[in-house]
C-alpha cells in the first residue's frame, strides 16, 4: 500500500478545524482543516460504528483522536466508506489503515484512483473562484494505492455495516462519488455532490458562511454529470444533510436550498470559464 502523495500537510484551515457536532444522534461530523469526515453508528444504541471519509493528508492521528473522544480507548471501525478518493477525504488512509485493519469500500468507478492505477485530472486553478481554486495546482491528484485493501461497495445499494442506510450514485465531481441515504429519518450524507460552503473563496472556507452550492469547483470536471446528481439528491428531500465541506443543514433551509441549486444549477455552480467547462453549458 501507499500513500506516498499524501505525506504533505496542505497549510488551509477554517474556524470548525478539530470539532466535533453530533448532527443526528448517531452521526457524528468531525471537520479537519477543510474538509468534513463522518462517524456513523450501526445503530443508535450500538457501540459500533463506520468511518465516512478521511480528511486532509497527515489527518490519521486526529481523526484516531476524535474517535477515542467518542467511543473510548482502542475503539476501531466496522469499515472505512468513501464518498470518493480526492485528497481531501482520503488524507488520512495510510495512518488509520496501519492502526486499523478495517476494510475499505468505494464505488467501482473511484477504485482506479485507490489502486494506482489512474491519477484524478489536474485541479484547475484558472477556474473562477477565489484563494483556494488558484492554491489548488497544490492539491495532490496522484492515485493512492490501497489494493488489498479497498474493495467495491455492493451493487445492491447497501452500505456495509450500515444496513438502514443506501449508497447513491452521484457522479460528476469524481466518477465514481456516492452519497448515502437513510430513508427512515432523511439523513444524507453528500460527500462533495453539493456543499454547503463556496470552498473556492477562501474567505467563506475560513469562515464557514452557510450557502448551499455546487461541488468545489477546481476539481470537478463533468458538470452535466453532477447537475443530475443534485438533481437526485434534491428529489430525495432530504431532513438533514452533511456534505464534504460547510456546515450540516436542516429542514426548510436544506429543502429550499437544494431545489433552488437543482432549478439554477449552470448559474450558482458551473463556472464560466475553467478547463473542465466546454463553451456552451450544459
Ligand atoms: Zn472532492
Ligand atoms: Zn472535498
Amino acid at each position: 500500500m501507499t500513500d506516498e502523495p499524501l505525506k504533505r500537510f496542505i497549510p488551509v484551515t477554517s474556524i470548525s478545524s478539530g470539532t466535533i457536532e453530533s448532527v443526528v444522534p448517531d452521526v457524528f461530523s468531525y471537520t479537519n482543516q477543510v474538509v468534513n469526515l463522518f462517524f456513523v453508528k450501526v445503530n443508535p444504541s450500538s457501540s459500533e460504528w463506520v468511518l465516512v471519509d478521511a480528511g486532509m493528508p497527515r489527518s490519521g492521528d486526529e481523526i484516531m483522536k476524535a474517535a477515542r473522544d467518542l467511543f473510548g480507548e482502542n475503539t476501531c471501525p466496522k469499515a472505512i466508506v468513501l464518498t470518493h478518493g480526492h485528497f481531501d477525504h482520503v488524507g488520512g488512509l495510510g495512518d488509520l489503515l496501519s492502526e486499523w485493519d478495517v476494510p475499505v469500500y468505494a464505488h467501482a468507478l473511484e477504485l482506479p484512483f485507490l489502486t494506482g492505477v489512474q491519477n484524478y485530472p489536474e485541479p484547475d486553478p484558472t477556474v473562477e473562484g477565489g484563494m483556494v481554486a488558484k492554491m489548488s495546482k497544490m492539491f495532490p491528484n496522484q492515485a493512492i494505492d490501497l489494493s488489498g485493501k479497498v474493495q467495491m461497495v455492493p451493487e445492491n445499494g447497501h452500505v456495509p455495516e450500515l444496513p438502514d442506510w443506501k449508497w447513491i450514485h452521484t457522479p460528476g465531481h469524481s466518477p465514481g462519488h456516492i452519497s448515502l441515504f437513510r430513508v427512515a429519518d432523511r439523513t444524507l450524507i453528500a460527500g462533495d455532490a453539493f456543499v454547503t460552503v463556496r470552498q473556492d473563496e477562501l474567505y467563506k472556507v475560513l469562515t464557514q458562511k452557510k450557502e448551499i452550492t455546487g461541488p468545489p469547483r477546481y476539481l470537478t470536471t463533468d458538470w452535466k454529470a453532477a447537475k443530475q446528481s443534485v438533481k437526485t439528491l434534491a428529489e430525495l428531500e432530504p431532513e438533514t444533510a452533511v456534505t464534504g465541506h460547510g456546515m450540516p443543514v436542516f429542514g426548510e433551509e436544506l429543502k429550499a436550498g437544494l431545489k433552488d441549486l437543482a432549478a439554477q444549477f449552470d448559474q450558482i455552480a458551473v463556472p464560466s470559464h475553467g478547463k473542465y467547462v466546454d463553451g456552451d453549458k450544459h
